[in-house]
């Protein structure tokens, strides 16, 4: 059986890895030159920049692929730090486990007994929007303050913008295990802090090129995908120069180019094309210091611009680099601004919040790059593929990249089998 996976980035080569070990034959195509998707590194002004993610949890299914790729031993880990919340003025360190909950002042102590009463609550619905699970079951003042800044952050998204079924669909199968929202969170939290925030010396692109040198035999680079059709058995994959017959097919693009692929193969494409992305512009700026810690998000009853901070400098030694991420649901209109203006909202709010003054070294917008799961995943539910064709990617399951990695690993298993 051959597989072929449309796109080489941390998915599509996460997969082209496992089938490959799995003694699965494959052949993975890019539109791109370069290997990654999202994860591009690059070097401005003698700085590391990350034009997509800013640093992974390096889990234990990420070092094992980074091992498959050889750069295991080149991730380097940022020592233990706290997240931040900005928040009345200041930061304030993010209350994720017990003590930092006990100690905080982002809470008052009435707030935080509404907090704890979340066991007594009413489970999480599908239907329900994140903002009125998280407002209904930790009390309005946690979701603004942490709550909502924290999970929406992830997404640059508006919480009541996004539906349970879809955003929280993992933490509400957790709460019918753990028998609370809070327990679930709990577990997750506490799992994914054993795993430290990760990159490399060169940035998070050094494991996707790895991986695509790795399986060099397998990867076509610079070659697109430009149409799918349906055979008897199997599918036929077009590119610019070559047709490939292939047994089945996995297609981890951006949704608009999978729609364009899907239509006429699959059901109900369109819903694919109208899935709503954030806008980003992310200004990278050279600050005189830093807070040691991971970063920060901006609690949502204050008046800045800034969606949240990640602080690379501190967590790889990059020289006081941070990134500050603005737009998003909340504030797409700020994409229209002059770079002068970004630049003066990133730092003078980076002032503001931190003390530290920054200078700008570069500033990228982009549209189509954050997955919103808001209101247009419903329509997910319509799309329909034919047998031995998958749609796999930051739309189908999980953003963060160890999630891309295990939906990756996942879907070989049953590749796998469905040869035996
Ligand atoms: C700004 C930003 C910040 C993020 N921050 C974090 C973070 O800090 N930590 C974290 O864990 N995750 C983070 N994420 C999420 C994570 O980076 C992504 O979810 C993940 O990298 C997506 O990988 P993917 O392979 O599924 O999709 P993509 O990276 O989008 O890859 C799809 C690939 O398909 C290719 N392609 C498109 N059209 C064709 C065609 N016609 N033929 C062939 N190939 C084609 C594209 O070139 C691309 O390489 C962030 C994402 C973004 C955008």
């Amino acid at each position: 059986m051959t597989v072929g996976v449309v796109g080489a980035g941390i998915t599509g080569l996460a997969l082209t890895h496992y089938l490959r070990e799995r003694d699965v034959d494959v052949i993975t195509f890019d539109a791109r030159e370069a290997a990654g998707g999202v994860i591009q590194s690059q070097q401005r002004d003698g700085h590391v920049v990350e034009l997509g993610p800013q640093r992974m949890r390096a889990t234990p299914g990420i070092r094992e692929l980074a091992g498959a790729a050889g750069v295991e031993d080149d991730i380097v880990t940022a020592s233990e730090g706290s997240l931040f919340v900005y928040s009345r003025g200041r930061l304030r360190e993010a209350p994720t486990d017990v003590k930092p909950f006990l100690r905080t002042d982002l809470l008052s102590w009435p707030e935080k007994l509404r907090f704890l009463a979340e066991p007594l609550t009413r489970d999480a619905q599908p239907q329900e929007s994140v903002a009125d699970v998280f407002s209904r079951k930790f009390g309005r003042a946690a979701y603004e303050r942490f709550v909502g800044p924290l999970y929406g952050g992830l997404y640059a998204s508006d919480p009541s913008e996004m539906p349970a079924k879809f955003a929280l669909e993992g933490l509400m199968r957790r709460e019918q295990e753990a028998g609370s929202l809070l327990s679930a969170f709990r577990q997750r939290v506490g799992s994914g802090e054993k795993s430290p925030a990760a990159s490399f010396p060169d940035g998070l692109q050094t494991l996707p090129e790895a991986l695509a040198d790795t399986y060099a035999d397998s990867v076509h680079l610079d070659e697109p995908v430009t149409a799918i059709g349906q055979q008897r058995a199997g599918y036929s994959l077009e590119t610019p120069d070559s047709e490939y017959d292939v047994d089945q097919v996995v297609v981890t693009t951006p949704a608009d180019v999978a729609a364009d692929l899907l239509d006429g193969v699959a059901e109900n494409t369109d819903a694919l094309a109208e899935l709503t992305y954030n806008p980003l512009a992310l200004v990278y700026l050279a600050a005189d210091g830093l807070p040691s810690g991971l970063g920060y998000q901006v609690a949502y009853d204050e008046d800045l611009h800034t969606l949240g901070v990640s602080f690379n400098g501190a967590m790889f030694d990059r020289n006081g680099l941070c990134t500050v991420f603005l737009g998003g649901m909340h504030d797409p209109e700020i994409l229209t601004q002059s770079d002068d203006q970004l630049d003066e909202i990133a730092t003078t709010e980076f002032e503001r919040a931190t003390g530290y003054e920054a200078e700008v070294v570069d500033i990228v917008r982009r549209d189509r790059w954050f997955p919103a799961y808001d209101q247009t995943w419903w329509g997910l539910d319509d799309v329909t593929t034919p047998d031995g064709m998958h749609l796999a990617t930051n739309y189908t399951a999980r953003m963060g990249i160890p999630s891309r990695v295990r939906e990756a690993r996942e879907l070989s298993e049953r590749l796998a089998e469905s040869v035996k």
